[in-house]
């Protein structure tokens, strides 16, 4: 009898972990000025690190750009994502300086990447254990040994928005979804990243070994209905698509919605993020020979780049603040007729107030929302082809208590205007010396005085005192009569 023993390996072509490992590190200490290394997090049997590079000027600071997110590897199997993400950074970091609209999305955008999510079960593949792996290294039975016949997460089905509409619960299944939403390192990794950094979009990189390849799924089309940003989303992918040449070199890529709600990352990173997320699957098949892949990296970064230029385009942007201390606020952001009250808000970011919305050519109405704050509504906001629309927002705290005098100095009439009149339950108008002249209860809006005192008489020239009380504090303001 003849034991053969298959070792099928990977062409060279293909990084491994430790060159991916190396490449970064060497980019991050070359061009620490555009280039930042992280470790976001651990893969969750073996304890590799999972990097994220972030490629920006000032790259180790946080600012108030735009950002996008790259992802390779959710799939074990599916190399070429990665492959994709290391050219582009390679790309970007080269072309600084040289070229000037890279140059420009560097400096204005943040552009990050996870090249391996799932570097674990990438090593499965790469070492020729199971070529066709496609799940991390879960020890699902927890006897210690890695069973390739029951070990393992689908990471693309782990993650918390209908969870458990996808995926198998069967822990042997290549599609197993674990044992609760978010419960493998790498998925809750990409969380952490994604609730930090507010992504306007990401692209993340799949390879279909059965499936359909050279395809774009965006968010989604259910039995309840659509996405609310549908439009968007799809007027995107198909411009995404049609920027990837396909292997073939007769066409390019098509574009599908994404069917169906369950634990896959474009559904969470929509779903709950808002961010649109856009599943690509390279070429014809997972791993292909290694002389074809410059050429299917070169072919998808025109698709890649197209989020970059797209993120200065149709779109709504300001930041929110609170109009008295002028503090960036997290506010919700409603683009009227593309909500979804179903979803998690989608919100200004904590440390800027910024918010950016997606849009088509057209008008919009939009509210913007915050529990302890007034809110606006701003009617017909004009969005332009190719470029932003500016919309910063001011709210009002309700807390927020004031009285306004017009005029100021006054004659014989003045106005005094309440802010928050409900809270005010008396104004009184006192003189310099502080006797009080006048007081009127349940004031409204905007009360007339006739600079008259209780005995109807007028009140000489002077400095006067107007104090709105209300249940915990006074709010004054000062009024020159001159007759
Ligand atoms: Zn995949």
């Amino acid at each position: 009898m003849i034991l053969l023993l298959f070792i099928v390996s990977i062409d060279p072509r293909y990084h491994t972990f430790d060159e991916v490992a190396y490449e970064l590190d060497s980019i991050a200490t070359h061009f620490p000025f555009i280039a930042h290394l992280d470790t976001i997090g651990y893969s969750t049997c073996d304890s590799l690190p999972i990097f994220a590079m972030k490629i920006s000027d000032s790259a180790d600071n946080e600012e108030d750009e735009p950002a996008a997110l790259y992802i390779g590897c959710h799939h074990a199997e599916e190399i070429l994502g990665i492959e994709i993400c290391m050219y582009m950074i390679n790309d970007l970091i080269n072309s600084y300086t040289l070229d000037s609209t890279k140059t420009n999305w560097v400096n204005n955008q943040e552009i990050w990447f996870v090249p391996i999510l799932n570097p674990e079960g990438h090593s499965i593949v790469m070492n020729g254990i199971d070529t066709i792996w496609r799940k991390n290294k879960r020890d699902n039975n927890n006897n210690g040994i890695f069973d390739l016949d029951y070990d393992g997460v689908d990471l693309n089905r782990n993650y918390d928005f209908y969870w458990s509409e996808g995926g198998s619960s069967d822990p042997s299944s290549e599609y197993y979804r674990g044992p609760e939403p978010f419960s493998e390192n790498e998925t809750r990794a990409i969380r952490a990243l994604c609730l930090e950094q507010h992504f306007v979009f990401c692209n993340t990189y799949h390879s279909a070994r059965t499936g359909l390849g050279e395809v774009v799924y965006y968010p989604y089309r259910w039995s309840g209905g659509y996405s609310p940003d549908y439009p968007f989303i799809r007027e995107i992918a198909d411009s995404i698509s049609k920027r990837i040449i396909n292997d073939q070199g007769n066409s390019h890529y098509t574009t599908l919605p994404g069917v169906g709600l369950d634990g896959r990352a474009r559904n969470w990173l929509y779903g709950v993020c808002g961010i649109f997320t856009y599943c690509i699957e390279v070429s014809q098949t997972t791993i292909q020979p290694g002389w074809m892949v410059d050429d299917i990296c070169e072919r998808n970064l025109a698709g890649a780049y197209y989020l970059l230029d797209r993120v200065a385009g149709s779109s709504v942007t300001g930041c929110v603040y609170d109009s008295i201390t002028g503090e960036p606020l997290s506010a919700e952001v409603i683009i009227e007729g593309y909500y979804d009250p179903g979803l998690p808000p989608r919100q200004s970011e904590p440390q800027f107030g910024r918010f950016r919305r997606i849009l088509s050519p057209g008008s919009y109405n939009i509210e913007v929302h915050h529990p302890d704050y007034v809110p606006k509504y701003y009617a017909t906001i004009a969005v332009e082809q190719g470029t932003p629309t500016e919309l910063n927002v001011y709210l009002r705290n309700k807390n927020y208590t004031a009285v306004f005098v017009r005029p100021n100095p006054g004659k014989d009439i003045v106005y005094i205007e309440l802010i928050n009149p409900l809270r005010i339950t008396r104004l009184k108008i006192y003189d310099i010396l502080g006797r009080l002249l006048r007081a009127f209860d349940n004031p409204t809006d905007v009360v007339t005085w006739d600079c008259k005192d209780t005995q109807n008489r007028e009140i000489p020239n002077g400095i006067y005192f107007i104090v709105g009380e209300t249940s915990d504090e006074n709010v004054c303001q000062k009024v020159v009569v001159l007759h």
